[in-house]
């Protein structure tokens, strides 16, 4: 039986047929005309009236940080569970992060937890949707008011998911999303910043094309980054945008079927079938072993790799980054559920090309594994 990946992209759409007009037309670097109607696409898509393509997910909340101008010792509350990217931006921009814990069922961040944290340096809020569940915003946008907060949202995962039906995306005074071909919608790599607001997306336009001067192209007033999104890329991007509802319903299918054959299964925390305002969307289908199972995620998926069936850990806790602790970051902290899952959790296939024989195929081996 053949090898079941963790993820697989469906490319079987217009994406070849983008490509080839880029390669016929000559049009394969960021000027070409896929990118600006990609930027017009996924905004429409999140509601938001500015998108700025760039060149993946990770440098999209480097210019969101950059944009906003928070650095020197701002405080920003993020989530201890999410990917190094979120911390990476804040800390590269010389802002600390400050971390919440999880919710242990829906294992996004703790909106409960997020007051306390509050200090006379705090200037953001940093807001992860995490494997297919969106955050509680309504609450997080109300302290973020009260407080005058910015909020930066990394949709990274939740590309058409929604909260109370307002799209994941549309909350952050800057989104970001990712296209990495595991995401909902995707350019092989590559991201996307978000704004309503005009001037903050002309500086992250300028942030992404080097800060280029406005009269004399070569004679810089700031500092950016070549964070340009091709052509190519974009062109691939049009192409899924066209199939992003298609997308989304085959992910809540593969949902339902590792809900259905995983359902009972003893030592086995499956991902929450709903959420504050919203249904699961399962970006990824995510598990978590019992503390009573006597091993744990690595030990599991090195059998599931045996059993011809690929799968990932959960992210690790940001305070647990030997990188942060190098750098004397996060000293005392401590996020218990963070720790737990980011050791006992890990995700099944998910991509939108994956089979129901295969989801049942990759479920029976999880079960054959507990038993
Ligand atoms: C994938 C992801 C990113 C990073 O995106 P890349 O395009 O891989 O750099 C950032 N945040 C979250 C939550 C992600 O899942």
């Amino acid at each position: 039986m053949s090898y079941i990946p963790v993820n697989e992209p469906d490319l079987s759409g217009n994406e070849k047929r983008y490509l080839a007009e880029c390669i016929d037309t000559g049009w394969i670097s960021s000027e070409g005309p896929f990118v600006g109607r990609l930027e017009a696409g996924v905004s429409a898509k999140l509601g938001r009236a500015y998108g700025v393509a760039v060149c993946n997910g990770s440098v999209a909340l480097d210019i969101a940080l950059a944009a906003l101008g928070l650095g020197n010792g701002d405080e920003v509350i993020m989530p201890a569970f999410t990917i190094i990217s979120c911390a990476a931006a804040v800390v590269r921009c010389g802002a600390v992060p400050v971390l919440v814990d999880c919710d242990p069922t829906t294992w996004n961040m703790r909106v409960d937890q997020v007051e306390a944290l509050i200090t006379p340096r705090t200037k953001a809020l940093m807001v992860v949707h995490l494997y297919g569940l969106p955050v509680d915003m309504e609450p997080l946008l109300k302290i973020a008011a009260e407080h005058g907060l910015r909020v930066i949202e990394d949709a990274a995962e939740s590309i058409g998911q929604t909260y109370y039906d307002k799209p994941c995306g549309s909350f952050g005074d800057i989104s970001t999303v990712s296209f990495y071909p595991n995401k909902h919608v995707t350019t092989g790599e590559g991201g996307m910043v978000f704004t309503d607001d005009e001037v903050l997306a002309r500086r992250c336009r300028e942030l992404r094309n080097l800060c280029f001067g406005q009269r004399w192209r070569f004679r810089h007033e700031a500092l950016g980054w070549n964070f340009r999104m091709s052509n190519l890329q974009a062109a691939v991007g049009v192409a899924q945008l066209e199939r992003l509802d298609a997308t989304l319903r085959r992910k809540r299918e593969i949902g339902a079927v590792y809900q259905e054959e995983l359902a009972g299964v003893e030592g086995l925390q499956l991902a929450a079938p709903v959420g504050p305002g919203a249904e699961n969307v399962y970006w990824v289908f995510g598990v978590v072993l019992g503390v009573e199972v006597p091993f744990d995620a690595e030990l599991a998926m090195k059998h599931l790799h045996q059993l011809g069936v690929g799968s990932r850990p959960f992210f690790w806790p940001m305070h647990r980054q030997p990188v942060f602790e190098r750098m004397g970051l996060f000293g005392g902290v401590t996020c218990p559920v963070a720790e737990r899952i980011g050791e006992r959790g890990f995700y099944l296939p998910s991509g939108a090309a994956l089979t129901d024989a295969q989801a049942k195929r990759s479920a029976a081996a999880l079960r054959e594994i507990l038993a």
